[in-house]
């Protein structure tokens, strides 16, 4: 079905509520496995339903954050989704409680159940209001970046539409670009603080009602970490550091030596080579056709991906005014469809919203079997192995879109990804600190933000830019207000995706089509099982293991250095 034929109705809470209040007793009064599945069923039905409006209405928010009726109905799911959660609450104590659980655990997996466990302890009904606050300032956070109208060479410009100029070849631009776009922050420094700190306060005060510590623990289960806990991700960013950092700092000189600068300055570290960055040769829709050609020729799995998607309106990809700043791929569950959502700028990342988001979005497509979300959309450190790995498994059609620039479009891929781990971590530890420190100014959390990127990004030079010289520069990452402790997820996950380029790309250990097997199968699996276990499965060491990431910033370094980066 295409996008546009898709209903979108507001559904009643109240209607919806007494439903799932039916539904709920009947489960617990069934007589036999048979019906206790098939209210089950019926149960994850009305879910589907709900979170489906809930998406739609998203994306057409998102799609015209100015539009007054989208404003309406996002506002109406950011006060009425937490009163869902309540019934949903609800559906996971009955679960779990079932006199039925051993015949319902041998038809789902026993990790339904522990996921239907951790969900027990992340939510009650003394949050729902703070859950409707939080909900609000999150849209509050994305309004004031999406309200950007930057002045910048004769052009009314949005933040993503000042992006490429920063990427310009001329340093002159670049700085310019760099000083508007932090202005733009800078200017509304106030508002971001505001925002976080409300946030922060709601959520610590959240985490007290549980009676947990501070927030970190309400966090990590809101995140259903269930396999991994906070020791193990302070080792991990450890490793991060002892191994990862020194090859990023090395990476950076390399680049500076490229570009011909004594120094790399924060307006220098998006520009990889003199000659420019690799960008796509065509425009957003010759981009469109040359992904359904690697999409074909990649698997018969990712031609019917690639052509339902298409097919049916569901890649909203150009760049317009008033769409948000931002890229994200959504399951709708009841159309069985997913939606990728970003906005093409002319920029290298236009590839990779086409390889990334798609990843997400095949993942998605692959395990539309799975009638409950439980399954079907997986924890994000798992979702984010379905879609940076393939990144790493579309590179022998790069050619297709960068033609010339191919070798340069991959060596700076793989250069962006190292560099990315650093501040990866970086956001991660400063999350940590924050939740707890909870009652903190917003000038220490700045102090704070600055004082780990010279630990994690000792390459970093902010020239005069003051907002960012006093640690500012976090208040641009979405994910540190709206979801909260996601972000090493990108990291666990890139580990895992390094291991795909190693099999696949780069020393074809296993060679291309079984790390592709590999991959189909792990998308097919959703989230079926715990984080270690898939990766386990799809054949991949866990990325908790300091040899992994050791092994692997070698492999990475002697690949660099084999590549005469002179010539590009
Ligand atoms: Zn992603």
């Amino acid at each position: 079905m295409k996008y546009s034929k898709m209903q979108y109705g507001r559904p009643d809470i109240n209607k919806v509520g007494s439903e799932m209040n039916k539904l709920i007793s009947d489960f617990k009064n069934a007589k036999s496995f048979v019906e206790a599945d098939e209210i089950m069923y019926k149960i994850n039905s009305v879910r589907n339903e709900f979170d489906s409006m809930k998406v739609i209405a998203f994306i057409n928010y998102s799609n015209d954050t100015n539009n007054q009726d989208f404003i309406a109905e996002q506002d109406y799911f950011d006060n009425n989704s937490p009163l869902f959660n309540d019934f949903v609450f609800e559906y996971f104590k009955a679960l779990v409680s079932s006199a039925f659980r051993n015949e319902l655990e041998s038809k789902y997996g026993k990790h339904l159940f522990e996921i239907a466990e951790i969900n027990i302890k992340s939510f009650s009904n003394d949050l729902i209001e703070d859950m409707q606050k939080e909900n609000h300032l999150g849209s509050e956070y994305m309004k004031l970046k999406a309200s950007a109208k930057i002045n910048f060479e004769g052009k009314e410009l949005n933040l993503q539409e000042l992006e490429p100029y920063t990427e310009s070849t001329d340093r002159e631009i670049r700085i310019k670009a760099y000083r508007a776009y932090w202005k733009f922050f800078s200017d509304n420094s106030n508002e971001f603080d505001e925002i976080y700190d409300k946030l922060v306060y709601l959520r610590n005060d959240m985490s007290q009602k549980m009676n947990y510590k501070n927030y970190k623990e309400l966090g990590y289960a809101r995140m259903k970490r269930m396999d991994y806990n906070e020791e193990m991700v302070a080792d991990f960013r450890k490793n991060i550091k002892k191994y990862i950092v020194p090859l990023a700092v090395k990476l950076r000189d390399k680049q500076a030596k490229r570009i011909g600068e004594d120094k790399l300055m924060f307006y220098d570290i998006y520009i990889q080579f003199k000659s420019g960055n690799a960008t796509p040769k065509g425009s957003p829709e010759w981009i469109m056709d040359k992904g359904k050609l690697m999409y074909d020729e990649l698997s018969p799995e990712t031609k019917e991906f690639y052509d339902f998607m298409t097919e049916n309106d569901l890649m909203n990809v150009f760049s317009r005014k008033g769409k948000a700043d931002m890229g994200y791929c959504e399951y709708i569950a009841k159309y069985k469809s997913p939606y990728i959502f970003s906005n093409m700028n002319g920029t290298e990342d236009d590839i990779t919203v086409l390889t990334h988001e798609a990843g997400h979005a095949f993942q998605a497509y692959a395990s539309k079997h799975f009638h409950f979300k439980e399954y079907s959309e997986p924890t994000m450190e798992t979702a984010e192995i379905h879609s940076m790995s393939m990144e790493y498994l579309t590179y022998p059609w790069m050619n297709l879109f960068f033609e010339k620039d191919t070798d340069k479009f991959k060596f700076s891929h793989l250069n962006s990804r190292v560099n990315f781990l650093p501040y990866g971590v970086l956001v991660d530890e400063f999350q940590h600190w924050v939740y707890e420190n909870p009652s903190v100014s917003p000038a220490e959390r700045k102090a704070r933000w600055r004082e780990l990127e010279k630990d994690y990004m000792p390459h970093l030079n902010y020239d005069e830019l003051e907002f960012l010289e006093t640690g500012g520069r976090w208040q641009k990452q979405g994910h540190i207000y709206e979801s909260p402790f996601y972000y090493i997820d990108y990291c666990l996950a890139q580990i895992c995706a390094f291991q795909f380029w190693s099999r696949a790309i780069h020393n074809g250990n296993g060679g291309f089509d079984k790390a592709l097997k590999d991959y189909l199968e792990l998308c097919s699996k959703g989230g079926s099982k715990p984080f270690l276990e898939l990766v386990k499965e799809a054949g991949l060491e866990s990325p908790f293991e300091e040899n992994v990431i050791k092994k692997l910033s070698k492999e990475i370094e002697d690949y660099i250095d084999s590549i005469n980066d002179s010539l590009f």
